[in-house]
C-alpha cells in the first residue's frame, strides 16, 4: 500500500503520491565545505532530488550551514548518538533531520529534537536498522528479524504521535534483501507515513545494484516507497543516482533521459556492438528527452521487437539502417551508423517531430526486405520467442496447429515438433 501522508523536504513532496524520490548520500567529510558541495552538484546533476550528509562532529554542523545554502538540492543532516548536534543541524537550517531514537540517548532527548524539528517547520526521518534495534526486542528479533524490525519502527512512530509529531518518513533497513522487502511490506500495512527504502550496505557496483534492483524493484513495484538511496560502495556517490534511476525508469514509475534497449546479441551479430552501444550510451547522456533508442545486432530479424523504440539502428555486413518507430529512415555504410543515428535524433528534436525523407525510407525498406528474405529460415532468439507466444496463444484457444513463421514470408508455416528434444524443450521444424 503506498503512503497516504506526504511530507515536504525543502521543497521535495514524499509520499501520498508525489513521484518516488531519489537521493544519496555524500561521501567526503562534511566539514569539508567544497569538496561535499562538489559531490552534492554532481548527485544533483545525475538526478537527484535530496541529498544526505553525515553530521558526526561540530565542525560537520558548522559547515552544514553554507552547505545548505549554497547546495541545489535539499539537504538532510544524518545524526546519531549526539541529540545536540540534531537541535544544532535544524538550527544550521537542514532540510531535514535523520535519526534513530534507538540510538540517539532516550525519548526525552527525542522529544527535544522533536520539538525543536517541529518549531522550525523541518520534517524527520525515523531510522530503524536491523544492527540497532532496542533491547527490548532482541528476542524477538531471534525469533523474526522481520517483526522485530517492523515493531521498532511502529514503536517510533508511536513515540513521535505521543510527541505530537507528524512530519517525519520512515525507514527500516537491512542488510538482508528478503528481509528488507518483507518487512517493509509488513510496515506499509501498519502505517501510512511515507517511506524510504534502501539496501543497507549493499555492496560494489554491481552486486550493490543488483541487490537493489532486486530488493527496491519489488517492493516499488507493489506500490511501495517513497523515496529510495542506492547504498554502493563507491566515492562516486553520483553512481547510486544513476542506479535509482534505472531501477525508476524500469519500472515506468518516472522517466528522466533517454532510454537504451539493446539485443544481447548472438552468432548472427554483423557489427561491434560492445564498442556501438557503449559509444551511443555515453553519446545519449546528453540528452533530456526520455527518447527510446534501440540496437540490434543484426537485421535478420527486421527491426521486429524494436519498432516501438523512437530511433534504432540495425546492421547486415557494410551497411546499416536508421529507423524511426518502426519506419526505415535511410541505409548508411556500417562505418557512418551512429553518426548518423545521432543527426536524425537531433534533426527531430529540433523540429519537434521525426523526418522521414520518403525516398531513402522506401530505399531502407528494400534493403531490408532483401536481409529478411535472404534470412527467412534463421530461428533466431526473437524469431523463437514469437513463435513461443503465438503457440501459447494458439493453444490457450485449444487449436495446436501450424503457425505463420516471425518474419518468415507468409506461405511458408511451421509446426510445433513437440518430440524433437525431450530435453531442450520444445522445437519448431518447418512444415
Ligand atoms: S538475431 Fe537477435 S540477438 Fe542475434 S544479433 Fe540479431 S538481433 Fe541480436
Amino acid at each position: 500500500m503506498a503512503s497516504n501522508r506526504q511530507i515536504r523536504v525543502g521543497g521535495v513532496p514524499i509520499g501520498g503520491g508525489a513521484p518516488v524520490a531519489v537521493q544519496s548520500m555524500t561521501k567526503t567529510e562534511t566539514a569539508d565545505v567544497a569538496a561535499t558541495l562538489e559531490q552534492i552538484r554532481a548527485i544533483a546533476d545525475a538526478g537527484g532530488d535530496l541529498v544526505r550528509c553525515a553530521v558526526p562532529r561540530d565542525k560537520d554542523v558548522e559547515a552544514l550551514r553554507t552547505i545548505v545554502r549554497e547546495s541545489p538540492i535539499p539537504v538532510i543532516a544524518d545524526i546519531h548518538f549526539n541529540h545536540t548536534l540534531a537541535l544544532k543541524a535544524i538550527d544550521a537550517g537542514a532540510h531535514c533531520i535523520r535519526i534513530n531514537p534507538g540510538n540517539i540517548g532516550g525519548h526525552e532527548k527525542t522529544g527535544q529534537v522533536v520539538d525543536r524539528a517541529r518549531a522550525a517547520g523541518v520534517p524527520m526521518r525515523i531510522g530503524v536498522n536491523s544492527g540497532s534495534l532496542p533491547k527490548h526486542l532482541h528476542e524477538l528479533e531471534r525469533e523474526s528479524p522481520v517483526e522485530a524490525l517492523v515493531q521498532a519502527a511502529v514503536e517510533y512512530v508511536e513515540l513521535m504521535e505521543r510527541l505530537g509529531f507528524e512530519d517525519f518518513k520512515v525507514s527500516i533497513k537491512s542488510t538482508s534483501v528478503p528481509n528488507t522487502i518483507a518487512s517493509n511490506r509488513l510496515l506499509a500495512e501498519r502505517i501510512d507515513y511515507p517511506l524510504h527504502l534502501g539496501i543497507t550496505e549493499a555492496g560494489t557496483k554491481w552486486s550493490g545494484s543488483l541487490k537493489s534492483a532486486v530488493g527496491l524493484g519489488t517492493l516499488l513495484a507493489d506500490g511501495v516507497g517513497d523515496t529510495i538511496r542506492i547504498s554502493l560502495s563507491t566515492f562516486h556517490a553520483e553512481e547510486e543516482v544513476k542506479v535509482a534511476w534505472e531501477i525508476l525508469k524500469a519500472l515506468k514509475l518516472r522517466e528522466r533521459g533517454p532510454v537504451l534497449i539493446a539485443c544481447p546479441t548472438c552468432g548472427r551479430l554483423q557489427f561491434d556492438m560492445d564498442t556501438v552501444v557503449a559509444e551511443i550510451e555515453e553519446r545519449l547522456r546528453a540528452y533530456e528527452d526520455p527518447i527510446e533508442v534501440a540496437v540490434l545486432g543484426c537485421a535478420v530479424n527486421g527491426i521486429g521487437e524494436a519498432s516501438h523504440a523512437d530511433f534504432g539502428i540495425t546492421g547486415a555486413k557494410n551497411e546499416g539502417l536508421v529507423f524511426a518507430h518502426g519506419k526505415p529512415l535511410r541505409k548508411v555504410p556500417q562505418e557512418e551508423l551512429v553518426d548518423a543515428l545521432f543527426a536524425e535524433i537531433d534533426k527531430s528534436i529540433d523540429v519537434g517531430r521525426t523526418v522521414v525523407d520518403e525516398g531513402k525510407s522506401a530505399e531502407g525498406a528494400e534493403w531490408l526486405e532483401r536481409i529478411e528474405e535472404e534470412n527467412a529460415g534463421e530461428l533466431t532468439p526473437e524469431r523463437i520467442a514469437a513463435m513461443e507466444a503465438a503457440a501459447a496463444t494458439e493453444q490457450a484457444l485449444g487449436d495446436g496447429g501450424g503457425l505463420p513463421m516471425a518474419g518468415a514470408p507468409k506461405a511458408k508455416r511451421i509446426r510445433l515438433d513437440e518430440a524433437a528434444s525431450p530435453t531442450a524443450g520444445r522445437r519448431f521444424t518447418r512444415a
